[in-house]
């Protein structure tokens, strides 16, 4: 059996970003991910600034080694299958990074201790610890899975089935290879009843095409709707035909998911944190992720749940009023 001071389950930017805290300040911490990275996730990988501040990253450091980082400083927005209108802001307002290059660069950078290419199946409380799959014990375990995390489901114990989720999917292609220009400016087509948009998204020499929105029964025809949309113009439609990757994630709000127990706290889409208005769920992992670790090394080694409803607060406070922790079913909103 493998000893730590924090098991991290799951390496995604809210794995990492709490990995990096707990290790500056002396704790051993070990993330265990069911994948070898680099690996992908499917994701627009639309950051905004605020991402890269509390990563304490500037974009050129991001940048060295040839990593995809594409300033964004103008939207094209519109209803989908009518004609966009640009707005341009003078200012960079969002980045498009991949996330096969960010996910890596920020867990290799965390210095935890990685545990890659080991799905966790099996979790459970033995006495003052948290054993994961037989082989790594420690008093404090993070749930940093995503969606799906193994963390969530034992906290919260419950399957997802009955959660209203966010589904998208999307494709990302090198730009030559698809046939298409660059392009400067990032597309957004909303679904006509607002529950939805679908998008284009440069990032250097690669463009990502997808599309989300809430609720699983309409899913479906609102995304071939959306990629008969994408057909139409001949530079996109290699991504249009082309197979696209998919996930589901919560909006805040909306989850009924258990985040603390007795030491265990759930991070990013593993606690469901995404905005509600524009899905965004990398800044809410991020985030969650360093107020995680912050509560973490406050309870100096008492781990008790009492000890870490500061966690909860702290969420509250971030993520609105209407966020809550305790079962109950989920709404549906405009995204
Ligand atoms: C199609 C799509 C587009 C999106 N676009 C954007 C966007 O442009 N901008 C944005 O801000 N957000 C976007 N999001 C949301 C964003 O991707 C997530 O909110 C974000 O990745 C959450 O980060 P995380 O660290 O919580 O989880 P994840 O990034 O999902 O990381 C979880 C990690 O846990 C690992 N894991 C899972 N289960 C296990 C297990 N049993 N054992 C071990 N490891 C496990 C996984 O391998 C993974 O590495 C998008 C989502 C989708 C689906």
């Amino acid at each position: 059996m493998q000893l730590f001071d924090v098991l991290i389950v799951g390496g995604g930017p809210a794995g990492s970003s709490c990995a990096r805290t707990l290790g500056a300040a002396g704790l051993k911490a070990a993330v265990i991910d069911a994948r070898e990275f680099p690996r992908d996730k499917p994701c627009a990988g639309w950051i905004t600034p605020r991402v890269l501040e509390l990563l304490e990253l500037t974009p050129d450091e991001y940048g060295r080694h040839g990593r995809v980082i594409q300033p964004i400083t103008a939207f094209r927005t519109g209803l989908a299958g009518t004609p966009l209108v640009e707005t341009r802001y003078g200012r960079v307002v969002s980045y498009g990074i991949r996330r096969l290059e960010f996910d890596d660069f920020l867990l290799r950078r965390s210095g935890a201790g990685l545990v890659l290419g080991e799905r966790v199946e099996r979790v459970w409380r033995d006495g003052e610890r948290w054993v994961v799959n037989e082989r790594f014990a420690a008093p404090m375990l993070v749930g940093a899975g995503g969606h799906f995390c193994p963390v969530a489901r034992v906290l919260s114990k419950h399957t997802f089935r009955h959660e209203t989720a966010v589904l998208a999917q999307e494709i990302e292609l090198p730009a030559n290879q698809a046939g298409i220009r660059q392009r400067h400016a990032a597309d957004l087509f909303f679904c006509p009843e607002l529950n939805g948009y679908g998008w284009v998204f440069p990032k250097g020499d690669y463009l990502n095409v997808g599309f989300g929105s809430i609720g699983h029964s309409t899913f479906h025809a609102r995304l071939d709707a959306f990629r008969a949309v994408v057909r139409r113009h001949p530079e996109l439609r290699p991504l249009a035909n082309a197979k696209w990757h998919g996930h589901a994630y919560l909006l805040s709000g909306l989850s009924s998911r258990e985040i603390i127990g007795d030491g265990a706290l759930l991070v990013g889409d593993a606690a469901g944190l995404a905005n509600p208005l524009s899905g965004e769920g990398i800044l809410p992992a991020v985030e969650s992720g360093l107020m995680a670790a912050e509560t973490i090394l406050g309870a100096e080694g008492v781990y008790e749940r009492a000890r870490l409803e500061n966690y909860r607060r702290r969420i509250r406070r971030r993520y609105g009023v209407g966020w809550r922790s305790a079962a109950g079913g989920s709404r549906a909103v405009c995204c």
